[in-house]
């Protein structure tokens, strides 16, 4: 196989990217936008020695799982991988990645995967499910104004102002933004000379309070005639808070630390189950508010509460899971590396009336192993004792030392929210060497038309056996 030979591929199976993977005489080939089942004609673009990447060129019989993609962008933009999936087919290609992860590298037995392994939790309508979206605002060759999405791997806009996974309301208010700029002569930022006004623009939208958050960010430190566009945008139905965020840093961080409140408050509120969150342009808020319900009351499921436990949430961001949890626990101690985070999170707690929680900044795997160490110096030798602990850590999965300490604290289920099947694979391998068994597990699609897939496990201990590694 050569670069630029034409092939006939039947595509077998699926990447970890969503990319079709087929063979020509035993040699592997990658295929962007093909889908398992199709019989394509391709392009190589890249041959290695064992395997290699083509372009698709040609459907030459379509797969029974191939749809037509709601978005006429699907495959040029970077944000959905697999729109051309069918719905069921991409939450069994979910699934499947997560059982397999978990047999190959957590070194599960099948048997038990097949018994505890609950089907994956997909979604009723895959579509408009994101609260937030940021959408650069760039110039197209001919210097028209437009905003879109970055194209895979790049940083050159894609024009488009109905990205389907969004809410409606986005249209209306890019629509209004780009008018104004063109009215009032406001520039588009650009990164390559670092010249240009407004760089990006965020909307959240509460879900379930319908409240709207609109912020520009913005290379300097005012928006001229920013009264019209706020008297345009305030016009529109939920419309609560609309900032201005500062940014004038040459950088691909999207948003600044500085944020001025340009009209109504300066955060929306929005529920997850019955408690109240406020989220400011800067919060991390989880952007599947429907699915995160789900996944939270999976959580709170598998970790058997009755309202007598003592309950540790690691990597607990704003405290989202830890206030879910702490209505049914006696005291709840959250871990979060971010600061802000931390503060939002205290901030919930507050104006939930919820008093049994406790919350630190650090890294888990330094606040937990201190305290643990700590709590045995001041009670001569008595250990620190946890009921149920619950971790959500970013890809990396967790540290050795956490896993460690957690296993040396014994208890009785540790919950594991993973958002890469990958590690959590890993972790569970080192936990099952410590003397803990998977109980359940389930997979959650929070990110519909993408890759991506969360799961909630649930190990305990079956026997008091020390931790071998
Ligand atoms: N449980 C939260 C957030 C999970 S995202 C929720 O459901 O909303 C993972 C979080 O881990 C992020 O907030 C990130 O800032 C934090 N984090 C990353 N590394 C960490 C570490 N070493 N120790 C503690 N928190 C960490």
């Amino acid at each position: 196989m050569q670069k630029n030979d034409i092939v006939k591929v039947v595509i077998e199976d699926i990447g970890t990217g969503g990319e079709g993977i087929g063979k020509v005489d035993g040699y592997t080939l990658f295929i962007k936008d093909a889908v398992i089942g199709d019989i394509v004609e391709a392009k190589i673009i890249k041959a290695k020695k064992n395997y290699g990447y083509a372009r698709l060129m040609n459907i030459l019989v379509p797969s029974e799982c191939r749809v037509k993609p709601v978005c006429p962008q699907a495959r040029r933009c970077g944000g959905c991988q697999i729109q051309e999936m069918a719905y069921e087919r991409q939450l069994r290609f979910k699934e499947e990645k997560v059982r397999g992860n978990l047999m190959r590298i957590g070194e599960v037995p099948e048997e038990v995967l097949s018994s505890i392994m609950e089907p994956i939790v997909g979604m009723e309508e895959p579509f408009h499910y994101r609260n937030k979206a940021q959408f650069p605002v760039g110039t197209d060759r001919e210097g028209n104004l437009v905003t879109g999405f970055y194209a895979g791997r790049t940083h050159s806009i894609i024009p488009n102002t109905d990205c389907v996974l969004g809410v409606e309301v986005n249209e209306r208010i890019l629509k209004i933004l780009l008018a104004f700029m063109k009215e009032y002569g406001i520039s588009a930022y650009c990164e390559e000379t670092h010249r240009g006004l407004v760089r990006h623009i965020l909307i959240r939208y509460g879900f379930s309070t319908q409240e709207i958050m609109v912020s520009f960010i913005v290379n300097g430190d005012t928006l001229p005639h920013s009264d019209e566009l706020v008297k345009r945008l305030a016009a529109l139905d939920g419309m609560t808070s609309i900032t201005l965020n500062i940014n004038k840093k040459r950088t691909n961080v999207i948003m600044g630390d500085v944020v001025r409140t340009l009209w109504g408050r300066s955060y929306i509120t929005d529920y997850i189950g019955n408690i109240e969150y406020q989220i400011s342009p800067l919060s991390f808020y989880q952007v599947n508010p429907v699915q995160t319900e789900r996944l939270y009351e999976l959580a709170l499921s598998y970790a058997g509460l009755t309202g007598e436990e003592i309950v540790w949430d690691l990597y607990c961001g704003i405290g989202t899971i830890s206030l879910f949890l702490a209505q049914r626990a006696k005291k709840v101690y959250g871990v979060e590396i971010v600061p802000q985070a931390i503060e939002d999170a205290k901030n919930n707690a507050r104006i939930n009336g919820i008093e049994n929680v406790r919350f630190y900044v650090g890294k888990a795997e330094e606040i937990l192993p201190e305290y643990y160490r700590k709590y045995e110096e001041k009670h001569g030798g008595e250990k620190a004792h946890a009921d149920v602990i619950v971790v959500d850590p970013p890809r990396k999965g967790c540290d050795e030392a956490l896993l460690q300490t957690i296993a040396d604290m014994q208890p009785d289920r540790i919950v594991y929210v993973s958002c890469d099947s990958a590690t959590l694979a890993r972790d569970v391998k080192f936990l099952r060497r410590c003397g803990y068994e998977l109980m359940k597990g389930r997979a959650v699609d929070m990110f519909p038309q993408t890759v991506s897939v969360e799961t909630v496990v649930m190990l305990s201990h079956k026997t008091e056996v020390q931790c071998i590694s």
